[in-house]
C-alpha cells in the first residue's frame, strides 16, 4: 500500500453489528462513504469477525480500508481501558485466540449485571441484552441499554449509562478484560499499530493518565486518539500536547456505533492539528 496521505478525512474508529453497533459492516463502509470518508478503520470491541465484509465492500465502492480492532483492557484500580489496533493482520492466531479470551467473560459479567439491575426494578435485562448483542460472547453495556431504553425507563441510551450502567452506578460491576501487556503483545504480534482510544473517557487523574501513556508507550505503543466523537475542544489541546510531548502519532475517529446514538457520525470530525502525524501515514 502506498503511504496515505495525512489531508484525507479518516475515521479510524467505528462499530458494527458484529459488537455493540446497530449498522452491519457493511452498512458502515457504504455510510462511511456516503458521508465523504475516504479512509475508514472498522475498529469492532475485541472481534475481528466484521473485516472482511468491510473490507469487501470499501473495494467495492473504493474506499480505503484498514482492519481495526478497538480491545478491552483492565488497567490500574478496575480502570477499563480500550486500545485500539490498526493494520492487524485479521487471521493472525494469537491475536484471535487472545480475542476469544476476552470475549468469552462476557456472557458471566452480563449475568453478573442483570442480578444487579433486578435488585434495581429493571428485570429481564440478561434475556433482554442478549436479544440485542444476537450472541453472548459480544453482549456489552450498550446492549442492556438499549433494552432498558426499549422497557420504557428512560428515554436514552445515554441516559441509561448515567443512572445504572457508568462505574459506580448500581448496575455496574468490576471485570477483568485483557492486561496492557496483552494488548500490546497481540496487536504488535499481528503486525499492528497501537493506539490509545479515547484518552478522555477514562476516570484517572492527570497523573494516572500519565502513568498509562508512559507503560503503554513502554511496551511499543505508538499513538494516541486527540480527536474522538467525544473530544472536548479543550482536550483536543491538552492530547496533542501528550502527542508532542511523548513522540505518540495521532488518530481521529468518530467512535460510530449507529444513527441517533453516537456522539457524531461517521467523518465528521474536525481535522488533526496541523503539526501532528497522523497514524494513518505510518501504517
Ligand atoms: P462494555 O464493553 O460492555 O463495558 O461496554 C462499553 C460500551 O458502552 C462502549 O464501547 C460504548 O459503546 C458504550 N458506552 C460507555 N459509556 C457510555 C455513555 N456514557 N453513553 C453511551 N454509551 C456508552
Ligand atoms: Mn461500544
Ligand atoms: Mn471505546
Ligand atoms: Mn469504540
Amino acid at each position: 500500500m502506498k503511504p496515505l496521505d495525512a489531508a484525507l478525512n479518516a475515521d479510524m474508529h467505528c462499530h458494527s453489528t458484529v459488537s455493540d453497533g446497530l449498522l452491519t459492516p457493511a452498512e458502515v463502509v457504504r455510510r462511511a462513504k456516503a458521508n465523504g470518508v475516504d479512509l475508514l478503520a472498522l475498529t469492532d470491541h475485541d472481534e475481528l469477525g466484521g473485516l472482511a465484509e468491510a473490507r469487501a465492500t470499501a473495494d467495492e465502492i473504493d474506499l480505503r480500508f484498514v482492519d481495526g480492532v478497538e480491545i478491552s483492557i483492565s488497567w490500574g484500580d478496575d480502570q477499563t481501558v480500550h486500545i485500539l489496533g490498526f493494520g492487524v493482520d485479521p487471521g493472525n492466531a494469537e491475536l484471535l485466540e487472545g480475542l476469544h479470551q476476552v470475549r468469552s467473560g462476557r456472557d458471566s459479567r452480563a449475568g453478573r449485571m442483570a442480578a444487579e439491575l433486578d435488585k434495581v426494578g429493571i428485570h429481564g435485562a440478561y434475556e433482554g441484552a442478549l436479544r440485542h448483542a444476537g450472541n453472548p460472547a459480544l453482549v456489552s453495556r450498550s446492549h442492556f441499554a438499549r433494552y432498558i431504553v426499549e422497557q420504557g425507563h428512560v428515554k436514552d441510551v445515554k441516559s441509561v449509562f448515567d443512572y445504572w450502567l457508568a462505574k459506580g452506578k448500581p448496575g455496574y460491576v468490576e471485570h477483568s478484560w485483557a492486561t496492557l501487556e496483552d494488548a500490546l503483545r497481540w496487536i504488535v504480534g499481528a503486525g499492528g499499530t497501537a493506539v490509545i482510544a479515547h484518552p478522555g473517557r477514562y476516570r484517572l487523574t492527570a497523573a494516572e493518565r500519565r502513568q498509562l501513556f508512559v507503560a503503554f508507550k513502554d511496551l511499543g505503543g505508538r499513538g494516541i486518539e486527540v480527536l474522538s466523537g467525544s473530544t472536548k475542544d479543550e482536550e483536543v489541546r491538552e492530547f496533542s500536547r501528550i502527542a508532542r510531548e511523548f513522540g505518540f502519532l495521532a488518530s481521529r475517529g468518530s467512535d460510530f456505533h449507529g444513527p441517533g446514538e453516537s456522539w457524531i457520525d461517521l467523518g465528521k470530525m474536525p481535522d488533526l492539528p496541523a503539526d501532528l502525524t497522523p497514524v494513518w501515514t505510518q501504517l
